[in-house]
């Protein structure tokens, strides 16, 4: 017998009844993967943890065991097993007044939306449904549970998971929830931004991007979490006939990305820079080092909501070499080419799949030819990768080597030789390991550079007379 079956008998023979409960009820229903196994059950904690035991679990977990959760492994992965709570949902308070309930009633009415707030007897199969969740699933309709503003008020970052779940599941809002999230974003201001973060990172990563964020600048929620990206708004772009401003082209270049963290983090936030950096010249509008401004932009606002260290890198950097990839054209020799890879290292793939995804003109042909310059990007990097490993190429001679070579000591001499030798690997007209090829080459190229100083100072020197 499986875990849940084995679970819920001993629950019972100890007199408990064992409900899934929440997400998973939902994600079955719509036949979509869960993250999770939730139950909810009468047992308070010290009885669950012995009870999970008797039913085979290999370790248990405790943390969250001042909220009512017991979290237990078995074969087949990690569950977790929450008391009846009867007090309001608070996750966010620092002082947790968790009252344990004997009701799963009690307990459904504490959740957040209709869809979110069923659950399951596991022995029976029964669906408990005391909010109507069913038909709201069947209608794609996020409807928040009982009284919309006093729930968003109780705990304002359901205004945020609210939204979140209808880009997940290509769900509406059901408009009083709407009107009430609208009333209550303000509140959004004492939420941690942590918890804020964590929210929209799952609802960039959902099938709907792009009408989340809208919904979320409609609702007022946006100028609170991204301040950014509000001036998005008033800054118009050029795209012949068809004017458009950058924020509508960012929702665009969004939805087309494919689900991935950086990816999808580096198209929000890919021209940020733009309202900063607007002129026009010659009657055309132009964002010159608006990737080097949105660059900044993108770390200062992934650190203010708090995320890892790794992923701000990835998405600044993807965000400071975006126009390279959109730069590309077939003229590009295999050392341009080569000179993009090293630069864009673990990022290649997402710098390919954003260039791709910011080709959102209205016109087919421009589409047209606007993929297959990616595509023909894509597949030389392919193929001068498959050659071999670009980001392995070096100049033959390192610093050391360099500073043997001229008997200099350590400086910013070493650097123009090792980028000119390194540009001549990348350019195929010098093998990595020529050390013989690479001595010479170094030498003339030193010879040149001392000779043009030599000639520079004798013309000032003339000029000076
Ligand atoms: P996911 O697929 O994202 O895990 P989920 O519905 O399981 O979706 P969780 O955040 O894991 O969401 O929460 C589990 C359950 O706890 C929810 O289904 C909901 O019933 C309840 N819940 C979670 N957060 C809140 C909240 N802020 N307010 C009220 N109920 C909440
Ligand atoms: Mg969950």
């Amino acid at each position: 017998m499986n875990p849940t079956g084995r679970l819920a008998r001993i629950f019972r023979q100890a007199g408990f009844d064992l409900y899934l409960v929440g997400g998973p009820v939902r994600d079955r229903i719509l036949g979509r993967p869960s993250n999770d196994l939730d139950f909810t059950t009468g047992a308070r904690p010290d009885r669950v943890k012995v009870l999970a035991r008797r039913a085979g679990a290999s370790s248990i977990y405790t943390v969250g065991e001042r909220f009512g959760t017991i979290g237990a492994v078995f074969e087949t992965g990690p569950v977790e097993i929450t008391t009846f709570r009867s007090d309001s949902y608070r996750p966010g308070s620092r002082k947790p007044d968790v009252q344990f309930g004997d009701s799963l009633e009690a307990d459904l009415s504490r959740r957040d939306f209709t869809i979110n707030a069923m659950a399951q007897d596991v022995l029976s199969g029964r669906i408990i449904d005391p909010h109507g969740g069913l038909a709201d699933l069947v209608a794609g309709r996020i409807r928040a549970v009982g009284t919309a503003d006093d729930r968003f008020r109780e705990d304002p970052l359901r205004v945020l998971r609210c939204v979140r779940f209808a880009a997940q599941l290509g769900f509406d809002i059901e408009a009083g929830t709407l009107a009430a999230a609208r009333r209550t974003a303000g509140e959004l201001r004492h939420v941690s931004a942590e918890r804020i973060g964590a929210e929209l990172n799952l609802t960039l990563l959902s099938q709907e991007p792009g009408r989340a964020l809208v919904t979320l600048l409609e609702i007022g929620v946006l100028g609170l979490v991204m301040p950014e990206l509000i001036p998005l708004q008033q800054t118009e772009q050029e795209e012949r006939r068809q004017h458009k401003d950058v924020f509508a082209h960012t929702m665009r270049v969004l939805s087309n990305t494919p689900e991935v963290r950086e990816t999808r983090w580096a198209a929000l936030l890919h021209d940020i820079g733009k309202p900063q950096t607007k002129s026009i010249r010659n009657r055309r509008i132009r964002f010159f080092g608006h990737e080097e401004v949105g660059a900044r932009m993108a770390r200062k606002i992934m650190r203010r909501l708090k995320f890892d260290g790794g992923l701000t890198d990835r998405v600044t950097h993807i965000v400071r070499l975006h126009m390279r990839a959109n730069a590309y054209e077939p003229g590009w020799t295999d050392g341009a080419v080569r000179r993009f890879i090293l630069e864009a290292g673990e990022d290649l793939d997402e710098l390919i799949a954003l260039s791709r995804a910011d080709i959102t003109s209205y016109r087919p042909r421009r589409i047209e030819a606007g993929l297959a310059r990616v595509a023909e990007l894509q597949a030389r990097c392919e193929h001068l990768q498959a050659e071999r490993d670009v980001a392995a190429l070096d100049s033959p001679l390192d610093g050391h080597a360099l500073m043997e070579l001229f008997d200099r000591p350590p400086g910013v001499w070493i650097k123009p030789i090792k980028q000119y030798l390194l540009d001549l690997v990348l350019d195929g007209e010098l093998e990595p390991d020529d050390v013989e090829g690479a001595t010479v080459l170094a030498k003339a190229f030193v010879r040149r550079h001392t000779e043009a100083a030599d000639a520079i100072e004798s013309e000032a020197h003339h000029a000076q007379r």
